[in-house]
């Protein structure tokens, strides 16, 4: 089994982390690429998500119904606190233990990986797979990373917030169904949510 792991906020999920998914799937051979809404991410906790987790995980699903390799966990949902990779990567193992499991991790991430809580641990039970946003050159990623992943696609959750609260068309950003889902419970639509 290969495995790997894609964590965020997901505040709302897009193309962009839905087409990353699909390339990390092709490319690395993957069974199973699993999502992992935070509940707090411990790199941004002085920013809350602003949709509540009960709606992230529901747009997350409605997102990826269909592709059977492509499952979302509520694991960091159900836990207090920061969500600590590591924690989660142990907790996943003991379901899968024979399993290979690779780690998507965003480039804005890579400068801090070393301090990550117990990064020791975690580098020993995953496989960094990087990506970028923009134009950072590969050349330049971190050790740390065993493969990359080119595609870009200039979308955020931020702009779909924005743009939602400006009155905006979110079409094409985001599935049919997430959207539906955002203007079903009004999610954004106003920005000092
Ligand atoms: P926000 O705008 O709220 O900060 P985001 O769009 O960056 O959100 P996150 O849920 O924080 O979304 O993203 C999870 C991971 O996906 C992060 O590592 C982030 O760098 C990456 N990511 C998000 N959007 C893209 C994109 N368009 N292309 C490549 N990576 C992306």
């Amino acid at each position: 089994m290969r495995i790997a792991l894609f964590g965020g906020t997901f505040d709302p999920v897009h193309h962009g982390h839905l087409m990353l998914a699909q390339d990390a799937v092709e490319q690395l051979g993957l069974d199973k690429l699993i999502f992992l809404p935070a509940q707090v991410n411990p790199h941004k906790l002085h920013t809350a998500p602003k949709a509540e987790a009960a709606h992230r995980l529901k747009m997350l699903r409605a997102a990826v119904a269909g592709e059977e390799r492509f499952e979302v966990s509520s694991i960091e949902l159900a836990r207090e606190g920061p969500s600590y990779s590591v924690d989660t990567v142990q907790a996943l193992q003991e379901n899968w233990p024979e399993a290979r499991f690779f780690f998507l991790l965003g480039a804005d991430n890579l400068p801090k990986l070393p301090t990550w809580h117990r990064f020791d641990d975690l580098r020993k039970l995953v496989e960094f797979v990087c990506f970028g946003r923009n134009t950072e050159k590969n050349a330049d990623w971190n050790p740390h990373c065993s493969s990359t992943l080119e595609r870009r696609l200039d979308i955020s959750s931020t702009e779909i917030r924005q743009r939602i609260a400006a009155g905006l068309s979110i079409r094409y950003l985001v599935p049919e169904s997430v959207r539906a889902f955002i203007y079903a419970h009004s999610l954004y639509q106003s920005s000092h949510e």
